[in-house]
């Protein structure tokens, strides 16, 4: 005797009676399970909140992937990926999950079998009209998948609560983007070029002519909420399609079309409307809300212009239903972190960074004053330390190595300050002796990939050349320079028992 499918326990679907409307006497809704229904006219389309349906395996078959032709902005929700294991193509006689159209990505669900299975459906595509699940056969086990999708048993196809809060955020969007749309057009004259829903929690946004004025984006705002809280009504009407009836879109003086036609490719027979009561009627085969009566609206105060080859649009975020929480919630976070590292309210948030941000620029003259005044102190000791060697003797050679410890972003400027102010005050005082000095500085802990820098600088450029060959060669110091000064890097442990050591050893030999 053969198992019956157990149906999951989920709410029951909360849609009015009056939300899905045959406009035609003579559309039917095919009633044969070894018929498939059609796109248009699927469960989730006649009823967007029913969770649950019990139907009819009409086909199955293994999957072979097509060579892949994905062209999905980076921003859009794009399909769930398919995983190596292999994959079922099975159609139902109806179904709850949404497949992709209309701007709308496909649904997840899941499909329970008779041995009291759970198979879960990775995406559901149009074929022509027909909807074809996508079906994870994860065990790999594909001889006992076909035995479980045989044509004409019964399954259970359902969304479970992830599946529905991913599709009920879909639809709010959705529903959303279909009055904000309307509004544009009938307040502003303002068509839809196109639109995107993002992943969530990340805004969606229409793509219009130009950018909107603040006032204007109160306007729509304003005017949007005011029909969510009278809570206008949403209604499907289908009838037959007959594409000779069928116009092509509008085309503007840019050359962007606007507006939305049917894919070529559709073959399910049924032509959709979306109504909202008294707003807006706009074919479209998405699962959208059965009222806008909880899609508050909220647009992002700012758009954001696209320039494209000679023609130039605009992009308006907006938010509405759990997106909009989710992202009232994070904004809300990040603000309460914020002031908690600043010790402030968060009113006060802006006016204390934008303190600290003073502050920083005052802290950052004084240390580039501070290190000018030290790279003087240091040089003029230098410069003593010369005169006293020129005393003993006039025609020798002063030679000196110097290395510092410095965390600093930029030590070289540092490094540079010293020899410039060193070669600066030697020719105010008129010092005519020969001299030739190598700087280095390494961070206060160091690691195999530190950098210690080196510069040497001297009164003649074949000393410099000679030393700064020697560095090249002995300690692989990288670095470049012609003429009285030259700098490199050297990446390493910097020790002052060895490389510091290495370098004075260059100096006795010049
Ligand atoms: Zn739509």
């Amino acid at each position: 005797m053969a198992a019956t499918v157990v149906p999951p326990s989920l709410p029951p679907s909360a849609t009015p009676q009056d939300y899905f409307r045959i406009v035609s006497p003579t559309l039917i809704i095919p009633r044969d399970p070894k018929v498939s229904i059609p796109v248009g006219i699927l469960a989730c389309q006649r009823d967007p909140l029913l969770r649950s349906i019990e139907t009819t395996i009409v086909s199955c078959t293994v999957y072979q992937p097509p060579p892949s032709t994905s062209k999905k902005t980076k921003n859009a929700v794009s399909a769930p990926t398919l995983p190596d294991d292999p994959i079922l193509h099975v159609t139902l006689h109806d179904t709850v999950v949404f497949p992709e159209g209309g701007g709308q990505p496909t649904d997840t669900g899941v499909i329970s079998t008779r041995e009291g299975k759970n198979w879960r459906v990775l995406q559901v595509k149009r074929h022509g009209g027909h909807a074809v699940h996508y079906v994870h056969v994860e065990d790999g086990d594909l001889e006992g998948a076909m035995s479980a999708f045989v044509v004409g048993l019964q399954v259970i196809v359902h969304l479970a609560d992830t599946d529905f809060d991913r599709r009920y955020d879909h639809m709010s969007m959705h529903t959303s983007q279909h009055l904000l749309s309307a509004l544009l057009e009938t307040r502003l004259n303002l068509p839809t070029l196109s639109w995107s829903l993002t992943s969530s929690p990340t805004p969606c946004y229409v793509e219009i002519p130009r950018i909107l004025s603040g006032d204007e984006i109160q306007l729509i705002q304003n005017e949007a909420n005011r029909l969510v809280f009278e809570g206008r009504r949403v209604h499907v009407e289908v009838e037959e399609l007959n594409w000779a009836d069928e116009k092509g879109v509008d085309i503007l003086e840019n050359g962007r079309a606007v507006g939305k036609t049917l894919p070529q490719d559709y073959t399910g027979g049924v032509k959709r409307v979306v109504v909202i009561d008294g707003v807006d009627r706009n074919p479209c085969c998405g699962t959208h809300l059965p009222s806008i009566n909880n899609l508050q609206l909220f647009l992002l105060p700012q758009t954001e212009t696209i320039s494209r080859t000679n023609v130039t649009s605009s992009r308006l975020f907006f938010l509405c239903g759990p997106r909009l929480l989710t992202y009232l919630a994070s904004s809300h976070s990040v603000i309460t972190d914020t002031g908690f590292i600043l010790s402030c309210g968060t009113r006060l948030v802006p006016a204390r960074v934008a303190q600290i941000v003073e502050e920083r620029k005052r802290a950052e003259k004084r240390i580039n004053d501070l290190e000018l005044e030290l790279s003087m102190v240091i040089s003029d000791s230098m410069v003593s330390e010369a005169i006293n060697f020129f005393q003993g003797s006039e025609a020798g050679l002063f030679k000196k190595y110097m290395q510092r410890t410095d965390d600093a972003g930029s030590a070289l400027s540092f490094l540079s300050s010293i020899a410039f102010s060193f070669s600066g005050s030697f020719s105010e005082r008129s010092l005519a002796g020969r001299f030739l000095i190598v700087l280095s500085s390494s961070p206060s802990s160091q690691s195999a990939t530190s950098t210690t820098l080196v510069m040497v600088f001297g009164s003649e450029d074949s000393l410099v050349k000679q030393v700064s060959d020697r560095l090249k060669t002995q300690l692989s110091v990288k670095g470049g320079g012609k003429g009285l000064r030259w700098s490199g890097k050297y990446t390493g442990v910097w020790k002052n028992s060895r490389e510091g050591a290495g370098i004075v050893e260059m100096l006795t030999e010049v």
